[in-house]
């Protein structure tokens, strides 16, 4: 197991790193990154290590960072060490002195304009475009007296030096050998004019000064990789072990963006998507040694893990999928953990307020709505919709449908009989209104007016649709019982008595 074998030549603690830059919220990819460097670090008693790469200055925000913490947090993924990229410029600017000192690295002080107009003429000749090495060549005089000038630098890492001439290759975990070809670069920058490192240069010197033993990232990265192990091997630092997921894409094959939904795991949160079903989700997503298997513990995923596991073909994310992992997490959830987490979405939607959450009543009903509802469930954000009729004190409309049922002879019947029983158990509750209904209840008022009809013949959907009308102005919705016990006593009274002065109005 090629696994097994780098473990035993690594004699260290592995240690994986995250590395988000702090320019957006979480994406879905990226949070699969996080998520398997976690796995990873875990499955081999490791440690991982939350690296914000932040010197990009104009698109990282603080704002974005803490944001994406939270969804991390939110994800059930901790690490051991935090750093922030923009609290070592001094580290990658002594390093970068020491390429300078060896001649391993240079000023160009080219202008953005050469840098633009040498572009467009390689293009035009049909070739790559990359730097020319112009300034390589500078004298220290020319150099000199450029600095006493003032003039704005860059300092560019020397790509093609005879030292290491010869493929750039690595050996990717997940993809197996990759190779490339030092002259598709030119000499890149490795500090920029305002003094802050490139991407690539700053995660090499901080992948070695945290001593990171593998480093697994999206696909996108890997031509990064290649200008990286340069890096690595003019520093003369232990390059690590490499592995590259695949895209995720979208189900039409194309790139995976705003277009097709939400893709950021706070926009999953706020939607009602559970982080167990997100985990589950993104663990089958690229991974799936289980069989058929596809709910699992994250604990099975550890124990099970290994790089040449993961897939090499990209991912498609299908939402389908998600919802359906979704309501299976829904559904194990207990009623009283389901409250805690439906409560947030019922008073973000109006229908109920902070306050009600103190009252006996709103609890019982919420916690009764959730017992209803929760099996067909998608996702928490459809339970305000599904159970709003049930928090009005009336019938806001009544269906087309029900109307017709209303309207059918036997259904007054059923409606009054109904009422009846209804102010029957009223006072047999000693007139106390504040008494919930149960379900248990609420099925044997059905049958008291199924028994107490049975001579004039109204059974099955003759009796159970009037009385569903009658109190929420529908023909469908959850078990009729449990809709009883939801609305309770005094409102399924109210609401028969706006049915029958609706009906006296047809
Ligand atoms: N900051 C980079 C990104 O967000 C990290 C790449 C890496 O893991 O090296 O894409």
């Amino acid at each position: 197991m090629l696994y097994k074998q780098e473990m035993a030549s690594l004699n260290s603690v592995p240690r994986l790193r995250f590395a988000p830059s702090p320019t957006g919220g979480l994406h879905i990819g990226t949070a699969r990154t996080a998520l398997f460097n976690w796995i990873a670090a875990k499955s081999m008693g490791g440690k991982l290590i939350l690296r914000i790469e932040d010197t990009d200055i104009k698109r990282s925000t603080r704002e974005y960072e803490a944001l994406i913490i939270e969804d991390l947090k939110w994800l059930g993924i901790g690490w051991d060490e935090f750093y922030r990229q923009s609290e070592r410029i001094g580290i990658y600017q002594k390093v970068a002195e020491r390429l300078l000192e060896e001649r391993k690295a240079y000023r160009c002080f080219c202008s953005p304009q050469r840098l633009s107009d040498l572009r467009d003429t390689l293009l035009r000749q049909g070739k790559v475009p990359k730097y020319d090495g112009k300034c390589r060549y500078l004298t220290q005089e020319e150099i000199k007296k450029k600095l006493e000038q003032k003039q704005k630098f860059v300092i560019r890492f020397v790509v093609e030096n005879e030292e290491r001439i010869g493929d750039i290759e690595f050996n990717d975990l997940i993809r197996g050998v990759i190779r490339f070809s030092p002259e598709a670069f030119g000499d890149f920058i490795i500090i920029k004019s305002d003094g802050t490192p490139s991407y690539n240069f700053a995660v090499v010197v901080d992948d070695s000064d945290m001593k990171i033993t593998h480093v697994l990232r999206g696909e996108d990265h890997i031509t990064n990789t290649a200008r990286q192990l340069l890096l690595f091997k003019a520093l003369g630092y232990k390059i690590p072990y490499f592995a590259h997921f695949s895209m995720i894409l979208a189900r039409d094959g194309s790139k995976l963006s705003k277009r097709h939904g939400a893709t950021t795991i706070s926009e999953f949160r706020e939607m009602g998507y559970l982080s167990e079903a997100i985990v589950n989700y993104l663990s089958i997503l690229s991974w799936n040694p289980m069989g058929e298997e596809e709910i699992f513990a994250l604990q099975d995923v550890v124990d099970e893990f290994r790089f040449q596991d993961i897939s090499k073909s990209p991912a498609i994310f299908d939402i389908d999928k998600l919802n359906w992992i979704n309501g299976i997490y829904i559904r194990k959830k207990t009623c009283e953990e389901l409250f805690e987490l439906c409560t947030p979405f019922l008073i973000k939607s109006g229908i109920i307020g902070e306050k009600e959450l103190e009252n006996e009543k709103v609890i019982a009903k919420i916690k009764k709505c959730i017992d209803a509802f929760k099996d067909n469930l998608k996702v928490l954000g459809e339970f305000p919709d599904r159970v709003r009729d049930f928090f009005s004190d009336k019938i806001d409309s009544y269906e087309d449908s029900a109307t017709e049922v209303l309207k059918a002879e036997s259904s007054l019947k059923v409606v009054v009989k109904f009422m009846d029983l209804l102010k029957r158990k009223l006072s047999s509750l000693a007139g106390d209104k504040s008494v919930d209904l149960t379900e248990e209840e609420g099925k044997n008022i059905i049958k008291s007016v199924a028994d107490e009809l049975k001579n004039d013949k109204i059974k099955g959907k003759a009796l159970y649709m009037p009385i569903r009308a009658s109190i929420t102005g529908k023909t469908h919705g959850p078990e009729l019982p449990k809709v009883i016990a939801i609305l309770g006593i005094e409102d399924c009274i109210k609401r028969v008595e706006q049915t029958l002065t609706y009906l006296n109005n047809l």
